[in-house]
């Protein structure tokens, strides 16, 4: 097999400049304890894959402080003990056994492309190949979801986004040992949900499941726009 060699990206070793004179400077002794110690979050993330979504910038969190775990529309598949290697399943395993977090949070967003090509049937890649397949454990969030006939499209698929995550914490409540500790008050589970172009956070009020925005009038005061 002949493999072209290209130089590694520019902007990587760009990023990792600054990353050099900027966090790590600041942070040296705390990777240097992480390390020795070990990392203990707290909080563990599912999120979406999407360049625009990542938790740690959105959350402002330090190293050692989220375990994540991202897949195209951050989705939780349901328990399936069969043998097969799972990723997700593997890292909730691993949050939940070994690290032992204390919250598990699905973070939804605006403008989730896996979702838009679920709802609009979209076939970036044939149903054999593996987005298709991902892609249809959304069903019961399109169930969820309801009809999206008398919406506007763009609200509908927010409502699918939103019920995506809904389903996605369902779907954490199959796993036998997680549901135990849920239950038992030891983890806490949560759904949120990011505006990509407000940069709104939402959080999912239990039980009845509406998404209310986190920092309201903080959020109004630092990015009103004139007029608006
Ligand atoms: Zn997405």
């Amino acid at each position: 097999m002949q493999r072209e060699v290209r130089p590694f990206p520019r902007r990587l070793i760009e990023g990792y400049h600054a990353f050099l004179g900027g966090r790590l400077a600041r942070e040296q002794d705390r990777y240097r304890e992480l390390a020795e110690s070990g990392q203990s979050p707290e909080v563990m993330v599912i999120g979406c894959c999407d360049s625009r979504v990542s938790p740690e910038v959105i959350f402002d969190a330090r190293p050692g402080e989220l375990f994540v775990v991202r897949n195209v529309a951050n989705i939780v598949p349901p328990y399936q003990p069969d043998g097969h290697a799972h990723g997700v399943s593997a890292a909730l395993e691993f949050g939940v056994a070994a690290l032992k977090v204390k919250h598990i949070v699905v973070l939804g967003h605006a403008h989730c492309g896996g979702v838009k090509a679920f709802a609009e049937k979209a076939a970036p890649l044939s149903p054999g190949d593996f987005i298709g397949n991902w892609m249809r454990l959304m069903a019961p969030a399109a169930e969820k979801a309801g009809s999206a006939d008398a919406l506007p499209w763009a609200d509908y698929l927010t409502r699918l986004e939103q019920a995506n995550v809904a389903s996605s914490l369902d779907n954490l409540m199959t796993f036998p040992r997680l549901r135990q500790l849920i239950e038992g008050g030891e983890i806490a589970i949560h759904g949120a949900y990011f505006g990509v172009a407000s940069g709104q956070l939402f959080v999912r009020e239990e039980p009845a499941g509406a998404f209310v925005q986190v920092a309201a009038s903080d959020h109004a005061r630092l990015f009103a726009r004139p007029g608006a």
